[in-house]
């Protein structure tokens, strides 16, 4: 009796954010056509996206730093494509942390890093983007709105993969159950007959094969992206700076760069089309 009560005003509650939050027409034609990535996606996947993009806005609160004026494109660009990871997952994976932060561009994040001799010190530095376990994630409006901006010689790839808000929001996903670690949790209905563990092993390794290929690169040779081997110039170097950022920078190439990811990286690349249940460079 309970149950079909709170399943029915679940369902009330839904069709009254649907309504309340809905996305203009205009503005949502808009903003997809600002995205390439995102018009990949059939009519049907597009309308699946759009709500969940309602259900998103209605569900997270939007503030910016430094006096940047807020307008409606901005929430709807963050909110579209960052429901692209959650398409076939649905809007409850991104439960239990409310807010979104846009800074006009790059910020100042402070961490710590240990040395070789084990002290560790306090740095900081710039960031397009950051995410907190169970707190805000926080964006460079300069990198969402114009991928690429954030690209300097130690981002040596195309410009077409880098994509920020793809990379926090799967560290977001990575988090849910815990630290990251380049495994996010999987579920018995969704992902059925997956071994977690089987997971977990297939990736790290693939983890493994990049940062050995990336070292096994001449430092000048960054310079020179043009003449890295084109499996290196797929996912962003910087994914060899832990499993996590693996993960992360992995995921900006499956949906921003699929098919380059599938013919250089198949192994990832099905690993990545198993935890998301998409196939997208089969659209
Ligand atoms: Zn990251």
């Amino acid at each position: 009796m309970f149950g079909k009560l709170t399943s029915y005003l679940r369902s009330r509650s839904r069709a009254r954010k649907l309504e309340h939050y809905a996305i203009p027409d205009d503005l949502w034609t808009h903003t997809v056509a600002a995205l390439p990535y995102v018009q990949r996606y059939g009519a049907e996947d597009q309308a699946a996206l759009r709500e969940l993009a309602t259900l998103f806005i209605a569900g997270k609160e939007y503030s910016t730093a430094h006096d940047l004026p807020l307008t409606d494109e901005m929430v709807v660009s963050v909110a579209v494509q960052a429901c692209v990871p959650i398409l076939k997952l649905g809007i409850e994976w991104y439960r239990g942390w409310h807010g979104i932060v846009l800074y006009p561009g790059e910020f100042l994040i402070r961490r710590t890093v240990e040395d070789e001799i084990g002290l560790v010190h306090g740095v900081e530095e710039e960031a397009s983007g950051e995410a907190w376990e169970r707190g805000p994630v926080i964006l460079s409006w300069q990198d969402v709105s114009t991928p690429g901006a954030g690209l300097d010689s130690d981002h040596a790839l195309p410009a077409d993969t880098y994509n920020v808000v793809i990379h926090e929001f799967a560290h977001k996903l990575d988090m849910l159950d815990g630290e990251p670690d380049g495994v996010p949790p999987f579920s018995r209905v969704l992902h059925p007959g997956v071994d977690a563990e089987q997971w977990a092993e297939g990736f790290l390794s693939q983890y493994d094969v990049f940062a050995d290929a990336c070292e096994a690169v001449p430092d000048s040779a960054w310079d020179h992206p043009e003449r890295l081997p084109p499996r290196l110039r797929v996912i962003d170097p910087y994914g060899c700076e832990a499993p996590s950022e693996f993960f992360a920078v992995a995921s900006e190439a499956f949906f921003v760069e699929p098919e380059g990811l599938r013919r250089h990286w198949s192994t990832l690349y099905k690993a990545l089309a198993t935890f998301y249940r998409q196939d997208p460079a089969e659209k």
